[in-house]
């Protein structure tokens, strides 16, 4: 593939352009291919999506020549501005473009890749690790069969079933994505994270975006509290609390049965985007000033502490307790 899509942020990066961004990408983002032969209800990339070839969910993807993208990737690498690379193929057939980019950009530089592409077999996913990945990408996006049916083509269980067979044929290296806001209810989103982190699956937390011109343009993204309250438990159950450890009532969490919670937050990481090591994805759910689902950087304090108050069950003023 000639060209290759920037998020613009990684644009800048490779650019060696000076970023007014508060929290500039730590891995460099890259789009490969458009149009998907997919067409997840959500995407701005599906077959069916009004949006242009140049976007994905809210960020814009400026082409740049495959070798100048390759060049300025190592060179950020190299100077530390840079920790990751993140090859995000769109499905237009086969896993041959995939392994080809990450084979050209694995020659040219030790920079970790992450590779996103759509697989059919484990031997897919071996393909890319031997072509240089050091990490592969197997999205779910939704938590449950049904949701899933909604909101995607295909099959869920076809899909989980290869996501737990790379990690079991790749263990440490897999990682999936999911939406929160697609439909699924609270306990439901845990118990897929939970599901995952059991597979020793890395789990990428992402909220719905209503995106102009994808099918689900008009629905609406989650609210705070719910994320949050997921945010926690992906925490928890990352650190090693049990699936126990996140009460739930009715669907919603309404509590988590831990103790010394606040302090066990209190460095925001809870809060901090989620999947690969690196992995800051700065304002891909977020307007710039508006709702901060996934915090691309260190928190404030006072960020943090509000963060902890958007759960709503943790502490002073919580609509529920733990065991209640
Ligand atoms: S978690 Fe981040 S680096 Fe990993 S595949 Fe997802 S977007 Fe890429």
């Amino acid at each position: 593939m000639k060209l290759w899509k920037l998020s613009a942020g990684t644009d800048a990066i490779v650019a060696g352009r000076k970023t007014r961004s508060d929290a500039p990408p730590s891995t460099a983002y890259v789009m490969l291919g458009e149009r998907c032969r997919n067409n997840c209800r959500f995407c701005t990339q599906a077959r069916e999506s009004g949006a242009g070839a140049n976007m994905l969910s809210r960020v814009t993807w400026p082409g740049t020549a495959a070798a100048e993208a390759i060049a300025g990737i190592d060179t950020a690498y190299v100077a530390g501005r840079l920790k990751r690379a993140c090859l995000q193929v769109v499905d237009n057939g086969g896993v041959a473009t995939a392994a080809a980019a990450v084979a050209s950009l694995s020659a040219a530089s030790m920079v970790p890749v992450c590779v996103s592409s759509h697989l059919e077999t484990v031997a897919d996913a071996k393909r890319l690790i031997a072509a240089g990945a050091e990490r592969i990408c197997v999205a779910l996006d939704a938590a449950t069969p049904q949701v899933y049916s909604e909101a995607k083509e295909g099959d869920w269980q076809e899909r989980w079933r290869l996501l737990t067979a790379c990690a079991a044929a790749l263990p440490g290296r897999v990682s999936t994505h999911l939406i929160v806001g697609l439909g699924e209810t609270e306990e439901e989103m845990a118990d897929a994270i939970a599901a995952c982190i059991e597979k020793g699956i890395t789990v990428g937390l992402f909220a719905f975006t209503p995106v102009k011109g994808a099918a689900w343009a008009d629905r609406s993204a989650p609210p705070i509290g719910r994320y949050r309250r997921v945010q926690v438990a992906h925490h928890l159950l990352r650190r090693g609390y049990g699936r126990e450890a996140i009460v739930c009532r009715g669907g919603a969490i309404t509590g988590f049965a831990v103790t010394g919670l606040p302090e066990l937050l209190a460095d925001g990481a809870a809060f901090r985007t989620s999947g690969c090591p690196d992995c800051n994805r700065p304002y891909y759910n977020e307007r710039p000033g508006g709702v901060m689902y996934n915090y691309p950087r260190l928190l404030t304090a006072a960020e943090t502490a509000r963060a902890i108050a958007e759960c709503e069950v943790i502490g002073g003023g919580a609509r529920a307790v733990a065991g209640d």
